[in-house]
């Protein structure tokens, strides 16, 4: 049987891996490429593996650079079954209706923009895309074996990445060859606020793993929630508001899920509290419908708290109207709000209200990449332009690091040490990372796998 590489390769978007035996040929992702403009839509665009003739994709995991070019695969010709987790299935709805809004907001700025000198500039799907796509889902359960045929099995494990994130084992027979692969999805990390541990499997001849922060060891997460509780009130003691730039997924609901916890012990002082984003809003009701499947503390939680989501002082703020009059509001408050790096999303409103104001503070708890609005708060610049227009950066600003949902070398470490207690890893492939990533892990991964480990480069196809 043969793997090719058609996406994160030797990079960290685009998710895309086909597995063909002589009967099948499955699909293992089918992410978004991100990046520069032009660039990324060539790649989204063209599709290298005859989307007529895929069978079946598997998707790891509702993120948009995993499950982004879902609607652009059936588009070119897919017909076939997506298999998911129940969770992601729900997730993806949102993510997939989301970028579809997005690039028709952007073909429409983009086609004002470049009138007469360039032809209209079409999204690459459309709502309709998306609706077909989700018809074609087929949600598993954790742990069950799904058969295919008899020549392929597949089963989905925790990966502890995001809500619904999983590791996919495929149980394949082509002819007489008979091979167990394993491939991570994003690994996440032990001991994350809401989400259950990754889980190890039992060896696999063939391990295809991400290794995004392979050659990294991420700072402590500390104490997140005491450090929240104590700048959030240290803000309202001098009359400002904190706002907290937050990814609508995941990043979200485990501030809430915080705030929660300090509201029910009496710790979080008497204030406002608005999540202003209505993708997080959607995404946080489907937390709460797979809210069994969360963490052993989350449903210690629930025995006492029935929404882990809610309580006294909090709003999930909907219209454009109401989040502009938070801005005319004069009292401390905190605006939890996306998108996370600033770049668009309701909170650059907030920020422009809330930035030269010296008793405000800015809470960043996630990456910021370069060139962002974030990454400039971040860097705490004497200005920062927003909307156009250069601003005084006056207010406090906190960076809360540790609560990356991404696996760092020390968790690799555990995860391959347990995931060959009882079987050991015959080939590997190392994929989703930049060079420096997959050469670092390299070394840690050789002490567990027998043969070859491969870094293919994009398109690159290997006999397993
Ligand atoms: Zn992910």
């Amino acid at each position: 049987m043969k793997i090719t590489f058609l996406g994160a390769a030797g990079e960290v978007t685009g998710s895309q891996h086909l597995v063909e035996t002589r009967d099948r040929r499955v699909l293992l992702d089918c992410g978004f490429f991100q990046g520069r403009r032009a660039e990324s839509r060539e790649k989204n665009e063209q599709f290298h593996c005859r989307p007529k003739d895929v069978d079946a994709v598997i998707l790891s995991h509702a993120h948009i650079d995993h499950c982004g070019n879902l609607p652009g695969l059936y588009k070119a010709g897919f017909h076939g079954t997506i298999f998911c987790t129940e969770a992601t299935a729900d997730i993806a709805e949102l993510m997939l209706l989301d970028s579809a809004h997005i690039q028709f907001e952007d073909s429409k700025y983009l086609s004002r923009k470049l009138k007469g000198k360039h032809p209209p500039v079409e999204p690459l799907y459309t709502d309709e895309h998306v609706k077909a796509t989700i018809n074609r889902m087929h949600p598993l359960t954790f742990g069950e074996w799904h058969e295919l045929g008899e020549d392929f099995k597949l089963r989905f494990v925790p990966a502890g990445h995001i809500l619904g994130s999983a590791i996919v084992e495929l149980d394949v027979l082509d002819g007489t060859d008979h091979k167990h692969i394993v491939f991570t999805g994003d690994l996440g990390r032990r001991g994350m606020p809401l989400l259950v541990d990754p889980q190890p499997v039992e060896g696999a001849d063939v391990l295809i793993t991400e290794c995004l922060y392979g050659g990294r060891v991420h700072p402590p997460a500390g104490d997140i929630k005491t450090q929240l509780k104590e700048i959030i009130c240290e803000t309202m003691d001098k009359g400002g508001r904190t706002i907290i730039p937050a990814f609508s997924l995941g990043r979200t609901q485990q501030i809430v899920y915080f705030l929660n916890e300090l509201f029910n012990s009496g710790d979080l002082c008497p204030l406002p509290v608005f999540v202003d984003s209505p993708l997080a809003t959607r995404v946080t009701k489907i937390f709460r419908r797979y809210d069994e499947t969360l963490d052993a503390d989350v449903q210690r939680s629930l025995l006492t708290d029935k929404d882990v989501f809610s309580f006294g002082g909090l709003r999930y703020v909907d219209k454009q109207k109401e989040s502009a009059a938070l801005n005319e509001r004069d009292e401390p408050m905190v605006i939890i709000s996306a998108s996370g790096m600033c770049e668009n999303g309701r909170v650059v409103h907030h920020l422009k209200h809330a930035v030269s104001d010296e008793r405000n503070t800015v809470i960043l708890m996630g990456y910021q990449a370069p060139h962002t609005l974030g990454r400039r708060i971040q860097e705490r610049q004497e200005f920062v332009r927003i909307f156009g227009r250069e601003q005084p950066l006056k207010c406090r600003v906190e960076q809360l690091s540790g609560l990356s949902a991404h696996a760092d070398a020390t968790d690799f470490k555990w995860w391959f040490e347990k995931s060959t207690e009882k079987g050991s890893f015959g080939q590997a492939f190392l994929v989703h990372g930049e060079p420096e990533h997959s050469a670092a892990l390299m070394p840690l991964l050789r002490n567990y796998v027998d043969e070859e480990i491969h870094i293919p480069q994009w398109g690159e196809t290997f006999e397993v």
